[in-house]
């Protein structure tokens, strides 16, 4: 316990410097109190040989006073006396038998300026003395006149000096038992206030000392320390409210920590602080439901992709990738989105949908042939599975290997709005496979009338934008009720098959195959001037014509009758305009069949039955 050292070194520092200026006030008062007592002690002895050796003069005994003095020397501490005279009364009587001169320097000074002077002699070891010379001052005045016998002094003249020396060296010793008492006593004090202070305040040290220990763990994340107990009523039960806070804390955490990982599968593995890692994730959490609220109201399906993609690039600052569709029933990919631009030919076979793991080119440059390498590109593609037959794969180009280990590191996060928007992508998949359906003729697989009806609008805005023009042509199979009647409804079909695939075969991408009704078919020509339209009809008639059409065993040959026109050449109103085409079809039936008949406005005028109807 650091604090507890502290305090109790600062405690008995503070009382330390108390008893320390205690002890030498002590010392000090001691001191002046025993000098004090010398000095009067001699002034009084001082005094007590003045009057005396006055008396000794009076009486006329003043040649006796040795023995007065050696009598006084004998009394307690006094170590040596002697008179010293003034040079005025020297000349007047002598120095006496007793040599009484100045004896040093200070003894002159006194007799010279006739004040008294005190020297002290402190050794802490050896001897200690106290010295003290007192001038006599001669005065006519009082009961004894001075003046009488000292003829050639005047009042106030120094007559001499008495000098006592002391020993002092027992008040010393008295002061030094004091003293030591003292600090004996001080340290015994000390020493009980440092016991009691100690007891009082130890549990509340404790206290601290487990609330930093327990706090610093807190700080980085570690709530499973406790205070436990303290030795004192009080803190004990800080520490029991403290200890509780933290079982709360860490067992919420906890809970929360597993109710999370139910939605999110994908948690970070790298654990902080629970407390940061909850509000991450719960973030995360808040985010993704966002997500997937918007997404269960959007309408189709690239919406959803929209989103995502938006998600990729807001979120993930991801700025080139592909979103990449398998039906795995059909063996079908297909790039279904496009962020920047297409890197590969995922069409022709995506390894990370086969393999179903991470493709990533930090492992092998070249991992996957089907991507575009000349770009020097990195790429990490992510397969995840959305339902049985339908994988989706996020492919993902980077700049720099350092953007593709981020790639790498956000392939979790990216996973939990891949698994929020999987029920969206099945559910909107399946509407687009039914509207599809409704859309498409089971036999032929092509487009029908009902897909017609709905892509018109969008191709008259698309021809009223630009200059581009559709042939239309109607194409119908001449004699049809023959085959059914001749070989069967089943070779029907097959001859509706093989017509089917004729068309296809004899048109390009941008065009559109329509079964319209029975062996009746539209295609619309993208981009079609008369001349194309003619060639493609003709193309189209010759090569059913050279057809064979299978019956069990043998094979026969049909021939169909076409009929076209040009929108908006010819009409701006479209179902006009396949009117028109419909009536050159029954222009070419009329005119001996297997032929191609392009509109024109005569045709109307030659059909008054038709005329009623426009
Ligand atoms: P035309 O040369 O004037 O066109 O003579 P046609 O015999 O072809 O006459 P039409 O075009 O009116 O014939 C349509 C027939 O096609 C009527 C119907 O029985 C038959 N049919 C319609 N749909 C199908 C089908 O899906 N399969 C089969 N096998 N026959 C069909
Ligand atoms: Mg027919
Ligand atoms: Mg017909």
């Amino acid at each position: 316990m650091v604090s507890k050292r502290k305090i109790s070194f600062s405690l008995f520092l503070v009382m330390a410097v108390m008893f320390i200026i205690l002890i030498l006030n002590i010392l000090m008062n001691f001191r002046d109190y025993g000098l004090q007592s010398v000095e009067n002690k001699a002034k009084a002895i001082a005094q007590t040989v003045k009057h005396s050796l006055t008396s000794h003069m009076v009486n006329g005994v003043i040649d006796n006073r040795e023995l007065f003095l050696q009598q006084i020397t004998k009394l307690e501490n006094i170590d040596n006396i002697w008179l010293s005279r003034a040079p005025a009364v020297i000349e007047q009587f002598g120095i006496g038998n007793n040599n009484e001169v100045a004896r040093d320097s200070i003894d002159e000074e006194v007799l010279h300026t006739g004040k008294e002077k005190a020297v002290i002699d402190e050794k802490i070891f050896g001897k200690s003395s106290y010295r003290i010379t007192i001038p006599y001052i001669g005065s006519s005045e009082g009961t004894i006149d001075c003046l009488s016998c000292h003829t050639t002094a005047k009042s106030g003249d120094t007559l001499g000096a008495i000098t006592i020396s002391m020993s002092v060296d027992d008040i010393k010793e008295v002061g030094i038992i004091t003293v030591g008492n003292t600090i004996v006593i001080a340290l015994v004090l000390i020493i009980f206030i440092l016991i009691f202070v100690n007891r009082l305040i130890s549990p509340f040290l404790m206290l601290f000392d487990s609330i930093n220990r327990v706090m610093k763990k807190a700080q980085k994340g570690d709530y499973s320390d406790r205070i436990g107990l303290t030795n004192g009523k009080e803190s004990d039960s800080v520490a029991s409210w403290i200890d509780s806070l933290l079982e709360k804390l860490q067992t919420t955490l906890d809970d929360i920590e597993q109710k999370i990982n139910v939605f999110l599968v994908h948690q970070k593995t790298k654990k902080e602080d629970p407390l940061i890692d909850v509000k991450l994730t719960v973030n995360r959490l808040a985010d993704i439901y966002r997500f997937r609220k918007t997404i269960e109201h959007d309408e189709y399906i690239n919406e959803v992709y929209d989103r995502l993609a938006y998600v990729l690039k807001d979120k993930f600052k991801l700025s080139d990738f592909n979103f990449i569709e398998a039906d795995t029933t059909h063996k079908n990919v297909e790039i279904v989105y496009v962020e920047k631009e297409i890197h590969c030919a995922a069409q022709d076979g995506c390894r990370a949908d086969r393999t179903n793991t991470l493709v990533d080119s930090c492992q092998f440059h070249d991992i996957c042939d089907k991507f575009n390498h000349d770009t020097n590109k990195y790429y990490i593609c992510i397969p995840y599975s959305i339902s049985n037959d339908l994988d989706f794969i996020v492919s993902i180009i980077c700049d720099t290997k350092e953007e593709n280990e981020r790639v790498r590191a956000l392939s979790p996060s990216i996973q939990d709005y891949i698994d929020a928007a999987k029920p969206e992508i099945v559910s909107k998949k399946l509407m687009q496979i039914l509207e599809l359906t409704a859309r498409t003729d089971p036999l032929t697989g092509l487009f029908n009338r009902k897909y017609l009806e709905e892509s018109v609008k969008t191709m008259i805005s698309q021809v009223k934008r630009s200059d581009i023009k559709y042939g239309i042509l109607m194409v119908d199979i001449d004699f049809f009720k023959m085959i059914n009647d001749n070989y069967g409804h089943d070779v029907g079909d097959q001859a509706i098959k093989v017509i089917s695939q004729t068309l296809i075969e004899n048109t390009r991408e941008s065009d559109t195959v329509i079964r319209y009704g029975g062996e009746e078919f539209v295609v619309l020509l993208y981009n079609c001037d008369e001349n194309y339209l003619f060639d493609v009809s003709e193309k189209i008639r010759i090569a059913f014509s050279k057809k064979e059409i299978p019956a069990g065993t043998i094979t026969f040959n049909k021939t169909i009758s076409i009929g076209s026109s040009i929108f908006p050449l010819h009409t701006d109103n479209f179902w006009q305009c396949l009117k028109f085409a419909d009536l050159a079809l029954y222009n070419a039936k009329d005119t001996g069949r297997n032929k191609s008949v392009i509109f024109s406005p005569d045709l109307i005028k030659d059909s008054e039955l038709n005329e009623q109807q426009y």
